[in-house]
């Protein structure tokens, strides 16, 4: 095992998305911290548009585990305009801000903003590359053009698509593109996910990340309930049974995977 990169807390999962600038936890954020820390060492805050994104920043400035990145989401992409752009590349010169996002195409809620959700996802991918940062990818029903649009920058820009729902092709290509694959309450569920499994089961080690995606997609047995990053143990312990490893070592590769991908800092 290459025990050149070490994560921030070499004992602790990363949780490599997670809304804590959503209301759902305006009410109880430290006694969820609280809660996380026992397992969780760090924890990056995904924006979805711009209020969100600088939330992301202020919880990033406010408590040491947490760093943020910063996006507009397609769902806000029907708003994108220059002004959204030079927003976006002020919040990133914010200290432990680490990557661009959650940006991406989403088919499913918003098949009528196509055009308009690309153009939002080209110009932030060129201010990733830019500025020389990860991206963070939301793919819904969309996969073929995600890929199309990532498949411009091979090689030269580096990212994850979160919350992965893409068949084994479709992974097979993301990774070769140069992407990692986010894995997250999905996993635990026990209907419907055969494929989500078999692309768990089979990723390449070294491009595999654990997420909550909380207040979204509660791991099992909280399915339906507000998710939370204390339930990332759920998610790794799943992922480990899926691979038939120890925890200890998802563990471990996932917390070095996303170190490097986030260029995290060692603690
Ligand atoms: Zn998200």
């Amino acid at each position: 095992m290459n025990h050149s990169i070490m994560p921030p807390n070499p004992r602790k999962l990363i949780d490599t998305h997670c809304h804590l600038n959503h209301p759902d936890f305006n009410a109880d954020k430290d006694e969820v911290l609280q809660r996380a820390s026992a397992e969780v060492g760090t924890i990056i805050v995904a924006g979805y548009d711009l209020d969100s994104s600088l939330l992301a920043c202020r919880l990033a400035e406010r408590y040491e585990t947490l760093y943020a990145s910063v996006g507009v989401h397609p769902d806000q992409a029907v708003d994108w305009n220059r002004s959204r752009y030079d927003s976006l590349k002020e919040l990133l010169s914010r200290p432990k801000v680490v990557a661009v996002g959650e940006v991406g195409l989403d088919y499913h809620w918003h098949p009528e903003t196509k055009s308009k959700q690309i153009e939002a996802l080209a110009a932030q991918l060129d201010l990733a590359l830019e500025l020389n940062k990860p991206v963070i990818l939301h793919c819904r029903d969309a996969h073929t053009d995600l890929l199309d649009q990532l498949e411009i920058y091979q090689g030269r820009l580096r990212g994850v698509m979160h919350c992965w729902t893409g068949s084994m092709d479709e992974a097979i290509r993301a990774i070769g593109i140069g992407m990692y694959l986010g894995f997250g309450g999905l996993i635990t569920f026990k209907k419907n996910v055969d494929t989500i499994q078999g692309v768990a089961a089979e990723a390449l080690a070294d491009r595999i990340l654990l997420e909550t995606d909380a207040p979204y997609l509660a791991p099992v047995p909280h399915r339906g309930r507000r998710n939370e990053p204390s339930y990332l143990l759920l998610i790794a312990k799943r992922l480990a049974e899926i691979r038939q490893i120890p925890v200890e070592e998802i563990r471990i590769i996932t917390s070095q995977n996303a170190a490097r991908l986030f260029n995290l800092p060692e603690s």
